[in-house]
């Protein structure tokens, strides 16, 4: 997918009412699946528990409004997805403005934007005002009714997997829920999907590959409870959101910050975006990532977004949980960054050994064939000369750029030069 299709993709699926599990969400799904058919469903019945979750039912809205007694206010809950929060139970009744009040959610700092409210798993009803219209509204009584229902339904779950040589597997966990927006999911379901197109196209993979679209936090639960027995075989993930939005890039670390997986993904995520920044877990966004770093499952897990410091009065961005998370915020050129700067960062795993050097000393290099002025070696000598202190098979290529600060490519260029002139051999086991 280009960054003008993936755009395309999020203008169509973005408007829908995609909560938890709900026919937005379904249609979603299946608009994916048209155009990908290498997705297949996983479905998770209502009611039943993932690791003492219950899977919820579904959420029905089909009409709503709120009209005060005189008329003068007036408004029709259809008109938008979060002009009602979600799994609000079904109500008519008739308010004061303070009892109305009570059930009336805002957003923060936009003053004409509906907020993302939700009550999965409470038995309330919550209506969604501009802070313009709240702090408008007429003395008087209120008609407020809601028509909806939970019925038993099927959570779904979209998997799409490439076998690599190994049967070690990669994670790209995405979710599709959050009604109406933008960035918050939707942007990291297309950035998944258009890596995972890149990916299949590779003549060979070292790793295979599995994206998940799912609903955040009960999805990923979900998944994880059903698939216990590949804990073991799931080197690591990356998390995506916010991936087409005009700021720099973000990566969260895994909960397990001193892995291979964790350093290498760092490795590859400097030299594709030197102008991100990045920080440990838990300390940019919350998401699905959560679920796999967390006790008993332990799957390092990192996360790629775009979001801003939690410093910044903006973060992650300004339309957060609005209905101003629109595909107006995203920019096609920072889309095509993301899965390159995804891509990237998969190669070094792709591509990463520990090498172990057989020789004593400095190599005679020049006596190898590798001459000191080779143009196509593009590290220069002194920083050759710094690689090859390293080179006792105790680190893999990654951490070795890393502690020279040096782009891992040019390194890896270098050191397998090296292996091809005899100098090195490649441990075949992947690093820890
Ligand atoms: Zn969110």
């Amino acid at each position: 997918m280009t960054g003008s299709e993936q755009l395309h993709v999020l203008a169509e699926i973005g408007p829908l009412r995609r909560d938890l599990v709900s026919a937005g969400y379904d249609q979603a799904m299946s608009l994916l699946v048209q155009r990908f058919p290498s997705l297949e469903i996983g479905l998770w019945p209502s009611g039943t528990s993932a690791w003492g979750w219950p899977i919820p039912d579904a959420w029905t809205f089909r009409a709503g409004s709120v009209r005060s007694e005189s008329g003068r206010f007036e408004i029709d809950l259809a008109e938008h997805p979060l002009r009602v929060g979600s799994y609000s139970v079904p109500v008519d009744t008739t308010l004061s403005r303070d009892e109305f009040l009570q059930h009336v959610r805002t957003h923060p700092h936009l003053p004409d934007a509906l907020p993302f409210a939700f009550h999965y798993y409470a038995d309330r009803w919550t209506v969604g005002l501009s802070s313009h219209e709240r702090d408008t509204l007429p003395d008087e009584r209120f008609h407020v009714v809601i028509r909806s229902e939970r019925s038993s339904s099927n959570l779904s779950i979209a998997e799409w997997h490439l076998a690599g040589d190994s049967e070690v597997e990669f994670v790209l966990s995405t979710h599709l829920c959050h009604a109406g927006q933008v960035s918050d999911g939707l942007s990291g379901v297309v950035t998944g999907l258009a890596v995972m197109e890149r990916l299949a196209e590779l003549p060979r993979r070292r790793l295979s590959y599995r994206l998940l679209i799912g609903p955040e936090t009960i999805g990923a639960i979900a998944w994880l409870s059903r698939n216990e027995h590949r804990f073991d075989s799931v080197a690591g993930g990356l998390f995506l959101e916010m991936t087409g939005l005009d700021q720099p890039a973000a990566l969260q670390h895994a909960f397990a910050s001193d892995t291979w997986m964790n350093r290498a993904l760092s490795a590859g995520f400097e030299s594709a975006e030197p102008g991100g920044w990045q920080a440990p877990h838990r300390q940019i966004v919350g998401n699905d990532e959560r679920q796999f770093n967390a006790p008993g499952v332990r799957i390092p897990m990192l996360s790629l977004s775009r979001a801003l410091p939690r410093s910044d009065p903006h973060a992650p961005f300004e339309a957060y949980h609005s209905s101003e998370d629109t595909v107006r915020l995203v920019s096609e050129e920072r889309l095509e960054q993301s899965v390159e700067t995804v891509l990237t960062m998969l190669s070094v795993i792709e591509s990463d050994y520990t090498p172990v050097g057989h020789f004593k000393g400095e190599p005679f290099l020049s006596g190898a064939g590798i001459d000191n002025d080779d143009p196509a070696l593009r590290l220069p000598h002194r920083q050759r000369l710094m690689v090859l202190d390293y080179l006792d098979g105790a680190l893999p290529v990654s951490e070795i750029a890393q502690k020279l600060n040096l782009p891992f490519d040019l390194v890896l260029l270098f050191v397998d030069r090296l292996v091809e002139a005899g100098l090195v051999t490649r441990k075949t086991e992947l690093p820890e």
